[in-house]
């Protein structure tokens, strides 16, 4: 999985949960693992200030 932002390679642990929040090393972007299926993840960009955290 790549870095949305700047295509880096993102390490994502195979143990990666739905929430969890991983950093590129490049570019610094944090994102949250939204979705997981079997080794098919999707990434959204975690927000800074959010309203919603707990979900
Ligand atoms: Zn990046």
């Amino acid at each position: 999985m790549n870095c949305p932002e700047c295509d880096g390679k993102l390490n994502i642990p195979d143990d990666a949960a739905v929430g969890e929040i991983i950093s590129c090393p490049d570019c610094g972007s944090d994102y949250e693992i939204s979705k997981k299926d079997g080794s098919n993840i999707e990434l959204k960009l975690a927000e800074k200030v959010g309203e919603d955290w707990g979900e």
